[in-house]
């Protein structure tokens, strides 16, 4: 904004403030009945193997407001996290992710993400537990991912929870990895399965040097502490190839699949068609 636009300019600017921030307060309290009115679904992205074949999925949520069609997670998270809305909105989450799973055969797991929000607020060990109770899902084939933003206030509390998640049998994973302010300390005194790359650093693969030369470095050090690497974002071929090189274990994206409702994700695990398990093949 230049000087002469002057009190017109940051006239134009408050109103569209006002707009925006009116905007979301009416986002908000669309939220709160959503739940009530059956507007969350799930949709399933799978993360396969070096080979190819699916190991398992992220269940990521997707929400169908009765105007707005599908309002992005990246939305409304935020906005659940801010209204309270997350605490039910992430018990569904867990209990419909884990129903599904349990249908799925005994080789697939389930990743679910939880908001640092629900560490505070939900006694997580106990939601776990009923959702692998009434779904009979295994404890094995559960994964939960959370982002290093949860340590940012890495209380007691948190850490009694993860471990107690761990004690279950369930898996940790660490998100969104070398995004946020995760020390590597964290990583071994947490005790994490695996760590998810964020999607930023694949996205500039094979031809960006210092892109590789990070991923190369998280990947020994994950392989060090014996942890296994997810690289997520994964859409060319190329972008395979090199993180198959540097030795990633397993691989999400949509090279692989977008994100798919359940009745497809059931197809690509109960051996309809030919290419069951085999999605893009080395
Ligand atoms: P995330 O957990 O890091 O999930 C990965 C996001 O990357 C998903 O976006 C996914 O659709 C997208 N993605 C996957 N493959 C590719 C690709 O090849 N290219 C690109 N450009 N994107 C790809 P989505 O579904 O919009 O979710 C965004 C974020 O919202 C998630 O990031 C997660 O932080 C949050 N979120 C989604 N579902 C849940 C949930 O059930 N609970 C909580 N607490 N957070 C969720
Ligand atoms: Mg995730
Ligand atoms: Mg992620
Ligand atoms: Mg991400």
């Amino acid at each position: 904004r230049t000087k002469g636009e002057g009190r017109n300019g940051y006239r134009f600017y408050e109103a569209e403030m006002d707009e925006r921030i009116e905007a979301r307060r009416a986002l908000s309290t669309d939220l709160r009945g959503a739940l009530d009115r059956n507007e969350f679904l799930l949709h399933f992205q799978p993360i396969v193997s070096r080979e190819g074949r699916v190991r398992g999925f992220e269940a990521l949520v997707r929400w169908k407001h009765p105007k707005r069609g599908f309002v992005s997670p990246a939305e409304f998270i935020p906005l659940a996290e801010e209204t309270g809305v997350i605490i039910p909105l992430g018990e569904w989450i867990l209990q419909q992710a884990c129903a599904t799973a349990a249908g799925w055969p005994g080789d697939i797991s389930i990743a679910v993400n939880l908001s640092p929000i629900q560490f505070r607020h939900s006694d997580l060990p106990l939601l776990v537990i009923s959702a692998l109770q009434e779904s009979g899902l295994d404890a094995s084939r559960l994964e939960i991912e959370i982002t290093e933003s949860v340590f940012l206030e890495a209380t007691p509390a948190i850490k009694t929870a993860l471990a107690k998640l761990r004690e279950l049998g369930v898996r940790l994973s660490l998100d969104d990895f070398g995004t946020g302010y995760s020390s590597l300390s964290y990583l071994r005194r947490l005790a994490f399965d695996k760590i998810k790359i964020d999607q930023s650093f694949v996205r500039d693969l094979p031809h960006e040097q210092s892109g590789a030369a990070i991923v190369r470095a998280i990947i020994d050090l994950a392989t060090s502490l014996k942890m296994t690497v997810i690289a997520e974002g994964v859409e060319t071929e190329a972008q395979r190839r090199c993180l198959l090189s540097l030795g990633c274990h397993a691989l999400q994206g949509y090279l692989f699949s977008r994100p798919v409702p359940a009745d497809e994700a059931n197809a690509l695990v109960t051996g309809q068609g030919l290419r069951r398990q085999t999605i893009h093949a080395a």
